[in-house]
């Protein structure tokens, strides 16, 4: 790790205020201000990536107008690094800094300003001092006008909302901060205080999330034993599309489709973001790989886990809903073959390990180009069919002892709360050999460090379950190639490896004007590819080992 403690910064005090005196263009202007200094030189940092989204993504680009005054005099600044600025600072005590963000990107892990509210991602907002990470802030939130409420798991000081206190910077950059006037409600789980934060707008029913969310929540609680907050917030932004989600420590934010929660697909999966996101306060946030903390601000954070730390957390999700009855059996059956059928036809699966997805997160998995289906193989999904075959190897062999479960509660006791540190990938191999009593090392030779074709009858078997290939013996013609529409035109978005469009060398890009001397759009779509559907099927229904029941 590049960041030390210094104890001679104990006497520091440092303060961010926070204004908007031009939300319509999306900026915030911020005052750092810094006492107690006794260093020469001080380094300003901006981080570079936002834990949790395994992608460098040069916050600091937003960042302009940097200046530093000290004595009542302007300081030289220099920048040393993309996202370092140098001051020095001898006979310098008491330091005030200005910049400004610009903030217009609308995402669960940027920031984004205007009129109506803001979403300050504190990894993209706040600079801090290199070395003082585990140096305590306050916050200063004066807000554009009309805006009466903040929501973010920071404490309020003096039970004033608009000033915040940070016990260090890992706690900080793990803060979401929503500024405006977002409908709030809130209810209690598992001992835990929560509050939930609409914005946007959207056609949700209270009344019907404050009674399933608490259901999730319980369940999860149940799994570690214990939930290790006192208060934890949901940021909701409702925007047309909506999508996506990332956790923090003691709150997370969730991207939803403002009228999508009338119907029940719709609500059925934000209730899986919500358990997904929600899991994550076990699963990466505390019970971590030894890479994800502490984090390095400065650079990628390598790790061959995230099958684990996502894919796991993708199983629960919906096992979870499965669990709290909200659903019926058949709708969790759907759920594992979408993703099964995700794996089964993406021709990356055959190239890219689930360790290597993993580690590559940041150069593939979050920068996927039009070949990526031919190269990656999702950590979530296949991740998520790992845990699953896990959990039913578990308690096949130990007659329904133990399950997955146990291993969670396991490694979050030893790693997170005994050790204190993150667990190596040998050591979450052992956690899990622990329960199921035998050696994995052929399991991860296989599907974790090897590409060995799945053999899904033999652990869905366990529960008394088997898939069908609803498409077998379909011998429609399949180009191989995936097509979108553009003015009018179908155009080649995709080209599967080893299809008759890839040896014939159709190109992304390519306009199909016609299929065999065939213009007619519908027997094109035809020829999409769309060869495999599995289905699952119950073929013993008193072999259930108290799974998926
Ligand atoms: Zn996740």
């Amino acid at each position: 790790m590049t960041n030390t403690t210094s104890k001679a910064a104990d006497n520091t005090q440092i303060s961010y205020t926070v204004t908007f005196p031009e939300a319509q263009a999306h900026y915030a202007d911020i005052e750092l201000r810094i006492s107690g200094l006794k260093q020469n030189i001080l380094d300003l940092k901006m981080p570079v990536w936002t834990p949790g989204s395994y992608l460098v993504r040069e916050f600091s680009k937003n960042v302009e107008s940097f200046s530093a005054e000290a004595n009542g005099k302007t300081l030289d600044v220099k920048k040393t690094r993309k996202n370092i600025w140098q001051i020095s600072t001898a006979n310098v005590s008491a330091l005030k800094i200005r910049y400004r963000v610009y903030a217009f990107e609308l995402s669960v892990r940027t920031s984004l300003i205007d009129v109506s509210h803001a979403f300050l991602s504190s990894t993209g907002v706040f600079i801090y001092p290199d070395g003082m990470l585990h140096h305590s802030s306050t916050i200063h939130i004066v807000p554009y006008k009309g805006w009466a409420k903040v929501s973010t798991s920071l404490d309020m000081v003096n039970g004033d909302p608009f000033t915040l206190y940070s016990p260090n910077y890992d706690i900080l950059f793990d803060s979401p901060i929503e500024v405006g006037n977002q409908d709030v409600f809130g209810f209690e789980a598992a001992g835990v205080k929560y509050e939930v934060a609409m914005c946007g707008g959207g056609n949700y029913d209270k009344e019907r999330l404050t009674k399933d969310m608490p259901k999730i929540i319980e369940e999860e609680t149940a799994i570690y034993g214990e939930n290790p907050n006192k208060r934890y917030v949901f940021i909701v932004h409702n925007t047309a599309k909506g999508g996506g989600g990332l956790e923090h420590l003691s709150s997370t934010v969730l991207g939803a489709a403002r009228d999508n929660y009338a119907s029940e697909n719709g609500y059925r999966g934000f209730l899986s973001l919500v358990a997904h996101e929600h899991f994550h306060l076990w699963n990466v946030k505390r019970l971590r790989p030894i890479a994800l903390g502490p984090f390095d601000y400065d650079n990628e954070n390598y790790t061959t886990d995230l099958w684990i730390a996502e894919g796991f957390t993708a199983y629960y999700q919906d096992i979870i809903i499965r669990r709290t009855n909200l659903y019926p059996p058949d709708n969790y059956l759907g759920v594992l073959a979408a993703d099964i059928n995700y794996v089964v036809n993406q021709p990356g699966s055959k190239v890219q390990t689930l360790a290597e997805a993993s580690y590559d997160a940041w150069i593939k998995y979050y920068r996927p180009n039009e070949n990526s289906v031919n190269t990656n193989i999702s950590y979530y999904n296949k991740g998520s069919i790992m845990a699953l075959m896990l959990d039913l190897e578990i308690i096949n062999d130990t007659h329904g002892k133990y399950s997955l479960d146990d291993v969670m509660k396991y490694m979050y006791n030893t790693y997170y709360k005994i050790q204190k540190r993150g667990y190596t990938d040998q050591e979450f191999k052992q956690g899990l050999e622990k329960f199921s009593g035998k050696s994995l090392d052929e399991f991860y030779k296989k599907y974790i460090y090897g590409l060995a074709d799945i053999d899904y009858d033999k652990y869905l078997g366990y529960a008394g379950y088997h898939l069908t290939d609803e498409l077998a013996g379909n011998n429609d013609p399949n180009l191989g190639i995936i097509t979108t529409t553009n003015n009018g035109k179908i155009v080649v978005s995709n080209v599967i490896r080893g299809t008759a469009g890839w040896i014939d060398g159709i190109n992304v890009n390519d306009e199909l004007t016609a299929v065999d001397g065939n213009k007619d759009h519908f027997k094109w779509q035809k020829t999409r590819r769309s060869n495999y559907s599995i289905g699952i099927k119950r073929w013993l229904a008193t072999n259930l080992t108290g799974y998926a029941t």
